[in-house]
């Protein structure tokens, strides 16, 4: 099958890729001309563990192209994915001006049938928008169907060759036909595509997400409960998580979600409901408990400095919002930083793959560092804000040797207490007790 991709991020070059991987001709469309000469070189412009070898096998098969121009990239296309960006708007809702943007491009470029796909996390109602703007100059026939994506990124490879599920939104037998043809190869296991209405599909992708922040939130919640009266977050996780009906996955407390997802759909979904006079209480818990645990670990920084943060040196292990990406949109480290930068501390950084992105915006407010050990040099003490693997079973006296101070604040709960109680750290986490 002939596939267009526009927006050519996170979501757009994984399902370009993925669907060239299956043997498809997959034309990626992106604004950005930088990105499209970088990925015109064969250089992969976001890190995805995996994506790189999968990208320049199917450039070299001819199978994966790329341009800037619009209606280069829909030329005989069969399928056109919108993988563009939805930002929260200044109200909360998702800004569609990029979807209807290219929407409305789209109309004047089509010639024959075609199925549009919004694979962007869009409000319900959006297909209906898409359809009405594609609707205005165009005279051919097409249809749009709503496709949300689920993947995460860091595994995003994987999560969208082998999906759990695919959903798919239209009224259309066509578009349906097409859409089963299309996925075939990745549900091949058994995995279901279930096919429903657009407006559920749409509230599908917000509701999965909804409740994966809420899921967190709540053991956030558990976790600070934990802390006032003496219980160990990471025991009531597993006594809990064993209970199939709770499962174990998405327990773990933390300093906060972050990222592009869960932050912007929690409040876009609150605004859906808002609109629709419906008041979604429970998310709007969600939203403050999150924005509360972000920056949890500054009362306990201060409290440990007596107060006075001036002037020490602070060392920060994580940037990204999770570990395996370079993505730092909403990210808990950058709240974090910032906190600290009030306070008058000097801050020196070190992440395996987010440092550029961190640089752009932070510039030299604060110093980067190529190794983990080197942000520990002199440092009063050490914030530990994303779990990378390489965090987790670091050389202690290494860190002991370059550090000022014996003293970690652990915002992912990385390290055992029994183990920073052997090697004598003050060592303050999240939901378990206080090492001194
Ligand atoms: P992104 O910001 O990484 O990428 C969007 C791309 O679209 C950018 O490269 C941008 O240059 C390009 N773009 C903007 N306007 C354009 C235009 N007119 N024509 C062509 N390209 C244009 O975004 P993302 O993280 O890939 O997310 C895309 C959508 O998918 C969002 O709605 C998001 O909520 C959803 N989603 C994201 C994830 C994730 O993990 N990132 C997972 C599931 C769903």
């Amino acid at each position: 099958m002939k596939i267009t991709v526009v927006g050519t991020g996170y979501v757009g070059l994984v399902t370009g890729t993925c669907f060239a991987e299956t043997g498809n001709f997959v034309t990626c469309v992106d604004i950005d001309e930088q990105k499209v000469c970088k990925m015109k070189e064969g250089i992969v412009p976001i890190y995805e563990p995996g994506l790189d070898i999968m990208f320049e096998r199917n450039i070299n098969e001819g199978r994966l192209t790329f341009t800037t121009k619009l209606e280069d990239a829909i030329e005989g296309a069969e399928v056109i994915f919108l993988a563009l960006p939805t930002p929260p708007g200044a109200d909360g809702a998702a800004d569609l001006s990029f979807i209807l943007k290219v929407a409305e491009q789209l109309g004047s470029l089509i010639k024959d049938y075609v199925v549009v796909i919004d694979k962007s996390t869009v409000p319900v109602g959006t297909a209906k928008k898409v359809r009405q703007k594609i609707a205005m100059n165009c005279n051919c026939e097409f249809d749009v169907v709503s496709n949300p994506e689920f993947l995460r990124e860091g595994v995003a490879i994987e999560d969208f060759m082998k999906p759990d599920r695919v959903v798919i939104g239209t009224s259309s037998e066509r578009a349906k036909k097409l859409m089963e043809k299309l996925y075939a190869p990745f549900v091949m296991q058994g995995n279901p595509i279930h096919i429903m209405d657009e407006e559920s599909a749409e509230l599908t992708k917000y509701a999965a997400n909804a409740f994966l922040a809420m899921k967190i939130s709540f053991m956030n919640e558990i976790a600070n409960l934990c802390e006032k009266v003496g219980a160990n977050v990471d025991m009531v996780r597993m006594g809990i998580g064993t209970d199939k009906r709770i499962g174990n996955r998405f327990l773990f407390a933390g300093v906060g979600y972050g990222g592009s997802c869960f932050p912007k759909d929690v409040k876009a979904l609150v605004k859906t409901a808002k609109d629709n006079n419906y008041d979604f209480k429970i998310l709007n818990a969600v939203e403050d408990i999150n924005e509360i645990q972000k920056t949890i670990m500054i009362p306990k920084i201060k409290n440990f400095f007596k107060g006075n943060l001036m002037g020490k040196r602070i060392a920060i292990w994580g940037l990204a919002f999770k570990p395996n990406t370079d993505d730092i949109r909403e990210a808990p480290a950058l709240y974090i930083i910032n906190s600290l930068l009030a306070e008058g501390t000097e801050i020196v950084a070190f992440d395996p793959e987010a440092m550029d992105n961190v640089k752009k915006i932070m510039g030299d407010r604060i110093t980067f560092v190529d190794n983990q050990y080197d942000a520990l040099l002199k440092a009063d003490a050490l914030v530990i804000v994303t779990e990378w693997p390489a965090f987790r079973t670091p050389d202690f006296p290494k860190m002991i040797q370059r550090m000022n101070a014996k003293v970690i604040f652990d915002g992912r709960n990385v390290f055992k207490t029994e183990q920073m109680k052997e090697l004598g750290f003050h060592y303050e986490s999240i939901g378990r007790e206080k090492v001194t």
